[in-house]
């Protein structure tokens, strides 16, 4: 069951853009390279010259390949381009080719996990479509003193459109359906996924209805370039949507955008249904055929999956469905937890290690794992001392500390610090017995049945040790003289 907001189920489906990261345009020659002077890759293709013609870019026609075979769908034998008509000044052939009633890549569904209050679930969210279109080109409103203009650069730049059913019911869950779409097309590196560029963008589709009803009317939130952004807007949208219809307003159909300075979400337009765009068969390109043995080359030059990689961490590092997800967030990470789990034989610390410590010093400095000061060899040679017993979990903490600062190796550290742990047994003894000798109440409340009491020594015996004790040795030898 999905939770509810006041009463009401929440509706969510995403249109996504993933801008294919090939080096020329969808149907011409020109050039798709982020931030070039105004209408310098912008061929007559692209201005839509007269007696100009489109030519199919078999890259980003791979690159929809590769998609579909990442989300298990089935990609179209046969597909066919449609032209998208409507006026922009933007578009100057009066219509943007893309593809309608036949999309190249069909169904398909994306997995991921999600926090539920304490829970942690496995989502399913199943996609309707993907399907190879233009971008359209840009107006300028700025930086023309009283005029704007037009820069065709980024038209005809190749996109993959993907279209999911209106499967999620949350903010989050669309949040994080986002991500791991996000991560699925950057690991098979079809798209550069740079949001703030606009090379993926997020439109969410939003409803709210009572349990049980019929689907609401939706309205659609366009261009979130940010997670951030993207909850903020769906969960401002979803208040209002709820207020207007306790205040007995029907929701219209509706494009509107997210302003990030006010919180809020505003009309753009009415929403035109497909039928207002008179969509028809592009009579300039023939359908595009897909042959089997062209997937299966395909797909036998990809690289391995996320999916894919996180089942053979569980097999072959025995390691929870949930931490090989984690550890499979991008190619980097993933990398980066083989080498230490092959360094130091113990993969399940390992991951610890990496979802623990490494990813909290990682996103308070805002960094990726890449520009980690600690190698994957530093951190195997730690844990290899925690396992040794040469330092506690504790005196680890600050060697990572030490290793993150530079401060030198790991066996460097911990001499310097005086971390190493106390396993002579002599010595702990004598601390032990001083500490119990000091606290009789302690112990004589322990012999008494309270187990408690024992953390009242455990504390000042670490305390006496510098913290140099070993956990598991104090509790063996105070057992042995508590009887
Ligand atoms: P269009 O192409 O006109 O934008 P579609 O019917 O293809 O419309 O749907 C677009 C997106 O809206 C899809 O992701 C779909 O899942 C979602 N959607 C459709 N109906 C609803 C609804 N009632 N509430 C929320 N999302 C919806
Ligand atoms: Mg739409």
């Amino acid at each position: 069951m999905s939770k509810l907001v006041q009463g009401y189920e929440v509706v969510i489906g995403f249109e996504t853009h993933a801008q294919l990261s090939t080096t020329s345009k969808i149907f011409s020659r020109a050039a798709t390279a982020f931030g070039a002077e105004a209408n310098t890759q912008a061929c007559a293709v692209d201005m839509a010259l007269p007696g100009t013609l489109p030519v199919m870019n078999i890259g980003a026609v791979e690159r929809a390949i590769e998609f579909g075979l990442a989300i298990n769908a089935h990609i179209a034998e046969r597909s066919i381009f449609a032209r998208k008509n409507y006026f922009y000044p933007d578009l100057p052939k009066g219509y943007q080719i893309s593809q309608f009633e036949i999309p190249v890549v069909q169904g398909g569904e994306v997995s991921f996990f999600l926090e539920e209050g304490k829970e942690t679930v496995r989502k399913t969210v199943r996609l309707e479509r993907a399907h190879l279109e233009e971008d359209a080109g840009k107006s300028l409103h700025e930086d023309f003193i009283g005029q704007s203009g037009i820069d065709l650069n980024r038209a005809g730049t190749p996109l993959l459109e993907i279209v999911t059913r209106p499967d999620m019911s949350s903010s989050e869950e669309a949040v994080a359906y986002a991500k791991e779409l996000h991560k699925i097309v950057t690991w098979i590196g079809i798209c550069d996924g740079n949001m703030q560029e606009g090379s993926f963008r997020c439109d969410a589709n939003v409803s709210v209805r009572k349990p049980g009803a019929e689907l609401g009317t939706r309205r659609e939130i366009k261009n979130l370039n940010s997670f951030k952004f993207m909850q903020q807007a769906i969960d401002y949208e979803v208040r209002w949507q709820i207020e207007q219809i306790e205040d007995g307003h029907a929701i219209q159909q509706a494009t509107v955008l997210f302003d990030p300075d006010t919180g809020e979400t505003r009309a753009m337009r009415t929403k035109e249904d497909a039928a207002d765009y008179r969509y028809f068969p592009d009579p300039d390109l023939p359908p595009l055929v897909i042959g089997r043995d062209w997937v299966e080359r395909v797909k036998g030059e990809m690289a391995e999956l996320p999916r894919v990689m996180a089942e053979r961490f569980v097999k072959d590092y025995a390691l929870p469905e949930y931490d090989a997800t984690q550890l499979t967030q991008s190619k980097a990470v993933a990398a980066y937890f083989e080498a230490t789990a092959k360094a130091c034989g113990q993969p399940k610390l390992a991951s610890n290690w990496i979802m623990g410590e490494v990813s909290r010093r990682l996103n308070a400095s805002e960094m990726s794992i890449e520009q980690a000061p600690v190698s994957a060899a530093q951190l195997a040679a730690l844990i290899g001392r925690i396992s040794d017993n040469t330092i506690s979990n504790n005196a680890a903490r600050q060697v990572f500390e030490g290793l993150w600062n530079k401060e030198g190796e790991v066996d460097a550290i911990i001499e310097a610090k005086g971390l190493k742990q106390m396993n002579d047994t002599g010595e702990l003894e004598k601390i032990i017995d001083e500490v119990l000798a000091a606290n009789p109440k302690n112990v004589e409340e322990f012999k008494a049945g309270n187990a408690k009491a024992l953390n009242g020594l455990v504390g000042p015996i670490m305390k006496a040790s510098k913290g140099k004790a070993n956990p598991g040795q104090v509790n063996a030898l105070l057992m042995k003289k508590l009887g």
